[in-house]
């Protein structure tokens, strides 16, 4: 086992601290990675403060993981000592089910091992994130880093950029479509990058004035302030789709009357608390709400092409590791342009 120095929340209620943890050694078919970025999530928060229950402690969050290849399994193929790596949400999957067998591994029907806050294959070990210096990963589940993108900022592609590039692609969001995004954080941002170079005309919904001119600047074609009723009023049945990102418990029905007919609301938040849900802005309309779920290994791989070929890396602010307690109470203040990330020499 390799010793590896980390920073993690003992219980809900503790700040996150250093901490170390035990990796294994590298297997046949194993990366070694030195971890030199890792983008903050508002997953992270979430289950570091045990907000959706179940949390597993001590916790080392952390899964938007960048970094460079140290060592590799005899068996390994794809990658070599010193080739840049990234690792998301996901470190191994049951391989064997339907939806593996479909490339969803998200959405595994058996076991999947979530990067941290979960447990490796056997059921029995824990998984820990990238809050730490190296992780030791199965290669199936590392992404390749085109070298258009610059490691720190491609970070955040590794969560943010595939949970919304995902239901963008299944449902086919492109020119054409109308596409609203509500909330403009970590995860709308990229919504807004990556829906403008698919085509779609894109509309934030924030919930203040402040982050106007940014959204023009990521591509945005309008921007409404949503907390203003009557500004909200003026949007009924105006889009094809709606991307909702928002992290805190929120009302579902005033924007659901922002789609048109058969238009499409999509969650990717996850807020803690569940929301009321009336029947009347689904059945008149014949509207859907769905969610979605990151995305599988290799849309994740598609999703960092995309965005080298787009030359969309994410718009970060970076932060040593001792200043991770203070970016959590920044992000829940809605205070980041637009994803921590942290520099994980800052560790070392
Ligand atoms: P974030 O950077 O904190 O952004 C959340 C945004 O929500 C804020 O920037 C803000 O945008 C809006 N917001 C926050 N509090 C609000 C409130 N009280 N009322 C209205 N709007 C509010 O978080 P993130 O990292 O993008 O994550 C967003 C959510 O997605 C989290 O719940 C996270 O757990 C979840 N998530 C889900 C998946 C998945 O696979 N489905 C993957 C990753 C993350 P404005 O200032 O523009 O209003
Ligand atoms: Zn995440
Ligand atoms: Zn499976």
């Amino acid at each position: 086992m390799r010793t590896t120095n980390a920073y993690a929340a003992m219980t809900a209620q503790a700040p996150l601290a250093p901490f170390t943890i035990q990796r294994r050694e590298p297997g046949p078919h194993d990366v070694l990675i030195d971890i030199r970025y890792c983008g903050i999530c508002h997953s992270d928060l979430h289950q570091a403060r045990d907000e959706w229950g179940g949390a597993i402690f001590p916790m080392v969050p952390g899964h938007e993981i960048m970094g460079t290849v140290a060592q590799v399994g005899t068996k390994v193929k794809r990658f070599k000592v010193g080739d840049s790596a990234g690792v998301g949400c996901l470190v191994d999957s049951c391989r064997t089910c339907p939806s593996c067998k479909k490339g969803q591994e998200q959405y595994c029907e058996t076991h999947a091992a979530w990067t941290y806050n979960g447990l490796e294959m056997d059921l029995k070990t824990p998984t820990y994130g990238g809050y730490s210096t190296q992780i030791v990963v199965d290669q199936r589940f590392v992404l390749r880093v085109p070298k258009a993108l610059p490691l720190d900022a491609a970070a955040p592609l590794l969560c943010a950029g595939i949970t919304t590039y995902s239901p963008l692609r299944h449902w086919k969001v492109g020119k054409k479509n109308r596409l609203a995004v509500v909330g403009l954080g970590g995860l709308g941002h990229m919504a807004v990058k990556i829906g403008a170079a698919l085509g779609a005309e894109v509309t934030v919904l924030s919930h203040s004035e402040k982050k106007r001119k940014d959204a023009a600047r990521l591509g945005a074609d309008d921007f409404v302030v949503a907390s203003d009723s009557s500004a909200l009023a003026k949007l009924k049945r105006r889009f094809d789709f709606i991307l909702d990102t928002v992290s805190a418990p929120h009302n579902l029905n005033a924007y659901l009357e922002c789609l048109k007919t058969d238009g499409t609301m999509i969650l990717v938040g996850a807020p803690k608390a569940p929301t009321p849900l009336g029947a009347f802005p689904l059945v008149m309309r014949r509207r859907r709400l769905a969610g979605s779920l990151i995305g599988g290994i290799e849309e994740t791989q598609e999703m960092l092409d995309f965005c080298a070929k787009h030359r969309i890396p994410a718009d970060i602010e970076t932060v040593p590791i001792q200043q991770v307690n203070e970016a959590y109470e920044r992000m829940l203040r809605g205070d980041v342009r637009y994803r921590f990330v942290i520099d994980m020499s800052s560790l070392k």
